[in-house]
């Protein structure tokens, strides 16, 4: 495979919504970036586990899904024309005898750039499969471990395994297009918000999903098309259910994946930070969003995005050493105004 060598000012590695957003804060301060992502598509997991979902604690939007949130960060951040490499993942990274940062990828990529931001979020973040026989063949056709186009589930007789805020989220969304729709979890208690857990207990209530306390042994099916499943139930028996869709939401595995061998100082597989610059115990490498640590760390994407503005500032001293920032606003700077491209 031939190598390529690409220079950059800053290298974003993650395009979930915090490495999108931290392209428009470092293009206010004229830092061109590239990003980075292992997944076929920018909007981590936004986009990747609860595209249909709304978040409701963006500031200044009281609705938004995690879609639409992904598709408003990409025309805010349009007019600083970022590059995305998507599909590789960032394999090693050091320092060359320039000092400057050596990025190297799964494609035989070296990225040459003077600042890091890692907004890797939980890394390569992977679902937990239940330990079902075969349950490989009925994935993406039958099994799913998270929903890209929920119409494909209208009118299907759906079982849902877990119980977390996922599973129950979940079901409340797809009860109402489903034929049948069943909640299995191995326990009555759920780890879900307590709002979430109050609706679903108020839909079972009213016969609207069914629960059933106990596990799923075997899938039925031909040809990855799933036509039922077989639970142990609570009282250790056999019980067959239809089912043409199953989702399991058993969570994800954090893997940090490479990350975890930068060098970098990590805190259970979460790199430390300080709160001012949000700079990692590397110089020139930051870390903002789900990746990283600090005390009082909230995983909001609010929080990524305060982070990313901080972590500009301090950015632009690596690139620019010569130029001082001076402070100024979207509404009322003319030269910001320019770089919007709205003037
Ligand atoms: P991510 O969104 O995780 O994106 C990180 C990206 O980095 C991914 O695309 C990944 O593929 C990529 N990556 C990782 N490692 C590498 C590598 N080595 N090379 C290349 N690419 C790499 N937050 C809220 O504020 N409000 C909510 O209502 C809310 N609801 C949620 C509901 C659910 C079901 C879930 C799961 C999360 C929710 N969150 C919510 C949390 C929110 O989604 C995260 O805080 C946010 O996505 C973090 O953004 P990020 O950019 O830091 O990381």
């Amino acid at each position: 495979m031939n190598t390529k060598n690409i220079e950059t000012d800053c290298l974003i590695i993650g395009a979930g919504p915090v490495g999108l957003f931290s392209v428009f804060e470092l293009g206010l301060l004229d830092i061109k970036c590239n990003v980075i992502d292992i997944l076929d598509k920018p909007g981590g997991q936004c986009a990747e586990l609860y595209p249909d979902k709304p978040i409701y604690d963006i500031p200044g939007i009281p609705e938004i899904s995690g879609d639409g949130l992904v598709q408003a960060l990409l025309r805010q951040i349009k007019p600083f024309n970022p590059s995305f490499h998507l599909s590789r993942i960032v394999t090693e990274l050091k320092k060359n005898d320039q000092n400057l940062w050596e990025v190297k990828t799964d494609l035989n990529e070296t990225f040459i750039t003077k600042v890091i931001v890692i907004a890797a979020g939980g890394g390569s973040f992977q679902p937990k499969k239940p330990p079902i026989a075969d349950i490989e063949k009925y994935e993406e056709k039958s099994v799913f471990y998270s929903i890209r186009d929920k119409k494909n589930f209208n009118d299907k007789d759906i079982v849902i395994v877990g119980g977390g805020d996922s599973a129950l989220d979940w079901a409340l969304d797809l009860h109402e297009q489903a034929n049948s729709l069943t909640l299995i979890h191995r326990r009555k208690e759920f780890r879900a918000s307590p709002d979430s857990v109050n609706k679903v207990f108020d839909l079972i209530d009213k016969g609207l999903i069914s629960f059933e306390l106990g596990q799923v042994k075997d899938l039925i099916g031909n040809d990855g098309v799933l036509e039922s499943i077989i639970f142990k139930n609570k009282d250790d028996g056999e019980e067959k259910l239809k089912c043409e869709i199953l989702l399991p939401f058993f969570g994800l595995t954090m893997k940090l994946g490479p990350v975890a061998d930068w060098g970098l100082n990590l805190n259970e597989n979460l790199i430390e930070v300080d709160t001012e610059k949000f700079e990692t115990s590397e110089k020139g490498i930051f870390a903002i969003g789900d990746i990283n640590t600090y005390p009082g760390k909230l995983k909001l994407i609010l929080c990524g995005f305060h982070e990313a503005a901080l972590m500009s500032q301090k950015a632009h001293n690596y690139i620019f050493p010569d130029k001082k920032i001076t402070f100024q606003y979207t509404t009322s700077s003319t030269s910001l105004r320019k770089k919007l491209g709205v003037i």
